[in-house]
């Protein structure tokens, strides 16, 4: 058990780190456990990191949720809770976060242990959702029929938070139903539910998208004579819109700023809710041993840096 460090949670955006696997490199190294850092040494210069919580480099999917769970737990009384997965492309975001069937990731367990911990107490209602964000447009993934475009928008005056109009909640009465929820599984029979009111506390994972690939397409642009230059340009920007959107509004509710722009990106719009005083807010940051990704791996750390 962890007793005793959901309090600091509160307010505050936890950073975790977990190496992807493979053959680690002199050029980064890791101190694991509480406190912990990560030296890297790019271009002849060292840095070193220090972060919430770094793994050592073959933890396992259990102990990567080991540390997560509290802060999974505390959306039962009463905290709106956020898990990012953050990092370049291949450093195991999605495996983290879903993980393949037979060693499953944050998801599934989070599912889990919230059903065994409310089976214990009071009945509570679960309603489930899963939406894309992808060039700026909200998609809801259990709509049946083809993924529609949503429509974000801010809620009346003086109730804060943001509507999302016709996102498919799912019941989800208990753990057996959810191998139903999948997008494949949607069909004209879903279980679609009203919207729970009073605005439940929620618990949002977030699977983003690779940090490097933003940066990158940008600074070159479209390369000429790529018909799919300009489309991959437009990509590119709007994740760059969405995650440096994302860590403005982090350093902004670390820094205690007056003014937090939510409204920078569907997603940190989507996510403001979530984020606000009195939520929980998780980093995973993912990174690359790899020689060739050190570059990326200083760059995803300094991300890390600025809103930690
Ligand atoms: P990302 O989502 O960051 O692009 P993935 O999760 O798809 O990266 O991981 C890239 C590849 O590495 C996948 O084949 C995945 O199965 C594998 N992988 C990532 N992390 C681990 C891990 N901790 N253990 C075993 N395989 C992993
Ligand atoms: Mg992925």
């Amino acid at each position: 058990g962890c007793p005793g460090r959901l309090p600091e949670l509160k307010g505050n955006i936890r950073v975790l780190c977990r190496l992807r696997p493979g053959t680690p490199s002199s050029l980064v190294s890791v101190e694991p456990g509480p406190g912990g850092t990560v030296t890297t040494c790019y271009r002849g210069r060292h840095r070193r990191f220090r972060l919430d919580w770094v793994f050592p480099p073959d933890a396992s999917q259990e102990e990567v949720f080991r540390e997560l769970e509290p802060a999974v737990l505390s959306c039962l009384r009463g905290y709106s809770v956020c898990i990012f997965t953050y990092g370049q492309t291949g450093t195991g975001k999605t495996y983290s976060m879903e993980g393949p069937p037979d060693d499953p990731g944050i998801a599934p367990r989070a599912l889990q242990s919230l059903f065994r911990e409310m089976g214990a107490g009071r009945p509570h209602r679960v309603t489930l959702s899963m939406v894309e964000i992808y060039n700026e447009a909200v998609r809801d993934l259990l709509a049946p029929g083809p993924p529609e475009r949503l429509a974000v928008r801010q809620g009346p005056e003086g109730q804060g938070g943001i509507q999302v109009a016709g996102l498919t909640h799912w019941d989800v009465p208990n753990l057996e139903t959810l191998h139903q929820v999948s997008p494949a599984a949607s069909s004209s029979r879903s279980p679609q539910v009203p919207r729970p009111v009073p605005e439940p506390c929620t618990l949002h994972l977030v699977d983003l998208a690779g940090s490097e690939r933003a940066r990158k397409a940008g600074e070159a642009g479209p390369p000429r004579g790529d018909p799919d230059g300009a489309r991959r340009l437009r990509e590119a920007q709007t994740i760059n819109r969405s995650l440096l959107a994302l860590g403005g509004v982090m350093a902004a509710l670390r820094a205690h700023r007056p003014h937090v722009p939510f409204r920078d990106s569907q997603l940190t719009r989507l996510l403001q809710p979530a984020l606000g005083p009195g939520t929980t807010a998780v980093l995973l940051l993912q990174i690359s041993t790899r020689p060739e990704d050190l570059g990326e791996t200083v760059c995803s750390l300094k991300f890390a840096e600025r809103v930690g």
